[in-house]
């Protein structure tokens, strides 16, 4: 029997790849939105390559935005790209 590997959907490019090769962004109960690297934080989540074009494009589509059900700031953008170990160009 196969082994179960998790796909999940990028909301910038829409690739499919295994869960733990994209990271999670998480729109927690109390409202924030943060990355969850274990994956498991309580909340509506959002999976997108570790990419810095991917977040641009999953923003610009306002497909993270759709996804978490929340607006996404610049702040916040600026955040989840430093967190995903691409900086921002300023
Ligand atoms: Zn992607």
């Amino acid at each position: 029997m196969p082994r179960h590997v998790p796909i999940r959907q990028c909301v910038g490019c829409g690739a499919k790849r295994p869960k733990r090769e994209l990271v999670r962004v998480v729109r927690t109960p109390q409202g924030d939105v943060v990355v969850d690297p274990t994956g498991r934080k309580a909340g509506r989540g959002a999976y997108i390559c570790p990419s810095q074009e991917c977040l641009e494009l999953a923003v610009r589509s306002r497909r993270l935005q759709k996804s978490l059900d929340r607006d996404v700031t610049q702040e916040l953008v600026a955040e989840l790209a430093r967190q995903l170990g691409t900086p921002a160009e300023e």
